[in-house]
């Protein structure tokens, strides 16, 4: 969106940065037919296409039990809700993510606690969780961000030893594996978004939490409709968060591509690298690595780089658009003051901040795109940067 609008030194089209157009194209007898079926139902909350996806979805991320709801940060909020915190109660998170992650910890009435990231994985560092760990402490949600596993490994045992839940955050990652075990399947919960952007998108806001355990999955069902099993019989006190049938519906003709698009996503981040080794980019461009017990699925291809704010001003000159995912750690934001962390305090986190940048990635995205968006990088250090290249200074 940003890539149309600024335009101004150069007669080349502007490259996409996502493109669902290009997605939609390939499916649209399908999802059309999806939607008719819903329309000619007249069946639009829960029912039987909720109730089958739950069954694939589950399935698919090779989970016990899956609860469809309204939206992924709703789905962090139902699993949490689960675990009936408040004001006593300690949450363990990155403060490298989406606000959601945090913003639901807070909702309960609990206090997100933050732990800085391993800059290698940009995820929670398992070996910095024990020394947060009080008496108030309650759960922990790793993060797998932009599709990578968090290491769910250390984390399982710290959460073992303090009899902590685990509540994957698994918004960006599904499909993605660890140590062959699909996230969201690992730890006590897993919460998925179906957002558009997302590697499995619904036509609007969409969400699930899987579940190891039946008396917990009965909970959530309970949680996302006013608590009630039996119409106007409230057990509990829930909330309105249910996944809307015909998002249902969409999203049982998309599950069916979704290993083809993580191919395609995987595919693209192998060609990037390749670009990158070719364009010699290695003293001033950091690619992402995958650690050879994950299974990676691309939700955002992030590299680190020098100059971050100058190259991405001079790419956007240029056609080529890119995104920052995050311009500003949770710790230090407006809504999270109250908790007193200070500028320094998460030294990975913030500079991730200020040196990643996400490259275009989808499964359609075109190879001579990808050849475009690295070669514009090597223009830009070629060009701009001589004099500080290898340095040694991060921007
Ligand atoms: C997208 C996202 C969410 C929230 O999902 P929504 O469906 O947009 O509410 C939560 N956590 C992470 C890491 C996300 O990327």
């Amino acid at each position: 969106m940003e890539a149309t609008s600024t335009v101004a030194r150069t007669t080349k089209p502007a490259l996409s940065f996502f493109d669902l157009q290009a997605q939609f194209a390939t499916i649209r007898h399908e999802i059309l037919l999806a939607v008719e079926s819903v329309l000619e139902s007249q069946q639009f909350i829960l029912g039987q296409q909720v109730e089958v996806f739950e069954k694939e979805a589950a399935a698919y991320v090779e989970s016990p039990f899956a609860v469809g709801c309204a939206s992924g940060t709703d789905a962090l909020y139902l699993a949490l809700c689960t675990q009936e915190l408040g004001p006593n109660d300690e949450v363990i998170t990155t403060p490298f993510t989406f606000v959601a992650t945090a913003g639901s910890i807070a909702r309960t009435g609990a206090k997100p606690v933050f732990v800085d990231i391993d800059p290698e994985t940009f995820n929670i560092n398992p070996d910095l969780i024990e020394q947060a760990i009080t008496d108030k402490t309650r759960a922990i949600i790793p993060v797998h961000l932009f599709g990578l596993s968090a290491a769910m490994h250390p984390i399982s045992k710290i959460a073992l030893k303090h009899s902590l839940a685990v509540i994957e955050d698994a918004a960006q990652a599904i499909g993605a594996t660890y140590y062959g075990q699909k996230v969201g399947s690992i730890g006590d919960f897993g919460c998925f978004s179906f957002f558009p952007s997302k590697n499995l998108g619904c036509a609007g806001d969409g969400g699930m939490v899987t579940a190891r355990d039946r008396d917990m999955a009965d909970r959530l069902t309970l949680l996302r409709a006013h608590g009630t099993r039996q119409k106007y019989h409230s057990e509990i006190i829930g909330m309105n968060s249910r996944l809307d049938a015909l998002q249902a519906a969409i999203l049982r003709v998309k599950i069916r591509y979704l290993d083809a698009w993580t191919r395609a996503r995987r595919e693209h981040a192998e060609l990037y690298a390749r670009l990158f080794e070719h364009y010699n980019l290695s003293d001033v461009i950091t690619v992402p690595k995958t650690p050879s017990s994950c299974g990676h699925v691309f939700n955002q291809y992030v590299i680190r780089s020098r100059h971050r704010d100058a190259l991405r001003k001079y790419m956007q000159e240029q056609g080529v658009p890119t995104a920052v995912y995050y311009p500003e750690p949770l710790h230090l934001q407006p809504a999270f003051s109250h908790l007193g962390y200070e500028q320094g305090s998460m030294p990975h986190s913030e500079r991730a901040c200020a040196d990643s940048l996400a490259l275009p990635i989808y499964p359609e995205l075109p190879a001579d795109d990808q050849e475009r968006v690295v070669r514009t990088i090597a223009d830009f250090y070629k060009s701009h940067v001589q004099t500080n290249r290898g340095n040694g200074n991060h921007e």
